[in-house]
């Protein structure tokens, strides 16, 4: 049997050397604590698994969904924008489709948008799908320059010219998975001129729009002016509302750009059950408090780590936003030889940066969705080091 070259060409998988080392430890009872994924650890709020019970015993729902998306659905998406952004007028049968989790969008735009041999312009640092959807479909990546003097702000304006004329797409996404920096509005600007400058299409990947600490309250890229000309927004229910089982995304923005993504997943999936997308409405236009104290738990688990960080030798700056604490490794230490340190000698696994793209070397990624008590025993296990 012969498989297709892509597969050889995608990089290893983040997890999977880490996943090795765990499982030999487990296998000799030795208790491993991860703080490498992302994945809330705290339940689905009561009432939008309560939508999601009263939806499923509805015959109507047993059918194939709509490829696009309910029209109820889109509805919902495009009025939780306005309501929680001040985005108002989003059309929903032109500019709103259903995704099956914003990854799946995220793989699909390559194919919408990505020829072979063609550029894409990833972040130096950033979720891993957006170098491996171009993988699969013959792109190239180039990888933008994030760095802390520049706030982790990728920088698109170093691209060569010989890159930009193969380019089509450009990922952005702030507050930023793995770096939990985030973007103002200038930054956004300058993203819109330079994507109308070369013909690019932005995505706006905001998974993290509703994890704010200290006051913090992240924008929606389309809060800026022209920038539904050139741009879709990714959001997803999975970090907002606990949801990252359930699968249930949107893309909003830029009506071409959501038909040509359109047009791939209707040759590929069939959308999302219809009583998900059901409790999605709950979870956009039901009460948002849950996410208030989401936020309050995340931040606590933060102050944890940012106080316990000086003491077992790594900075970071206090993040503002999203699930994680971006640490810098000690002097001497590459960041896959600090990971496999912390995994060999306290046994907690972190993320190593470099998994994340070039920029992402020299640093690790601690995740905050681990409770309370076991977050204190992996600190405890790193400061006996
Ligand atoms: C978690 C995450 C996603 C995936 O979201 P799903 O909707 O669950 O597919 C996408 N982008 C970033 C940056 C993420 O951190």
């Amino acid at each position: 049997m012969r498989t297709a070259d892509r597969i050889a060409a995608l990089p290893p998988y983040l997890f999977a050397e880490i996943d090795r080392k765990k499982e030999a430890k487990q296998a000799q009872g030795i208790d491993v604590i991860s703080l490498g994924i992302g994945d809330p650890d705290t339940p689905t709020p009561d009432h939008i698994v309560d939508a999601m019970a009263t939806a499923i015993r509805n015959p109507e729902n047993h059918r194939y969904p709509s490829y696009v998306g309910a029209k109820r659905y889109r509805a919902a998406a495009c009025e939780w924008m306005d309501r929680r952004f001040g985005v108002s007028g989003l059309d929903p049968d032109s500019e709103c489709l259903a995704l099956i989790g914003s990854k799946e969008g995220i793989a699909h735009l390559f194919t919408a948008f990505v020829d072979p041999g063609d550029y894409t312009l990833v972040p130096g640092a950033g979720y891993p799908v957006y170098h491996t959807g171009g993988i699969m479909v013959g792109g190239l990546t180039h990888w933008m320059p994030m760095t802390e003097a520049n706030g982790f702000l990728a920088d698109f304006e170093s691209t060569p010219a010989s890159v930009l004329a193969k380019a089509k797409m450009m990922f952005l996404s702030y507050p930023n998975n793995p770096t939990s920096a985030i973007a103002n509005d200038e930054y956004f600007d300058r993203a819109i001129a330079f994507a109308n400058k070369h013909d690019l299409l932005i995505v706006h990947d905001n998974a993290y729009s509703e994890i704010g600490f200290d006051g913090y309250v992240a924008p929606s890229f389309l809060e800026r002016p022209g920038a539904r000309d050139v741009t879709i927004e990714l959001f997803s229910c999975s970090k907002a509302y606990n949801m990252t089982g359930w699968r249930a995304a949107f893309a909003v923005g830029n009506a071409a750009a959501i038909k040509a993504l359109g047009t791939v997943k209707s040759n590929i999936d069939s959308g999302i059950f219809t009583a998900v997308q059901d409790a999605a409405i709950e979870a956009f236009l039901g009460p948002q408090d849950s996410i208030r104290e989401l936020n309050a738990l995340y931040q606590r688990r933060r102050d944890l780590v940012m106080g316990a960080l000086g003491k077992i030798g790594l900075s970071a700056a206090t993040p503002k936003s999203t699930i994680y604490v971006w640490a810098n490794v000690p002097d001497g230490f590459t960041s896959a030889d600090f990971a496999t340190k912390l995994l060999e000698e306290a046994n907690v696994i972190v993320a190593p940066g470099n998994a994340y793209g070039p920029s992402g070397e020299g640093f690790i990624r601690i995740s905050l969705t681990t409770p309370d008590v076991r977050l204190e025993e992996a600190i405890a296990r790193i400061e006996a080091l």
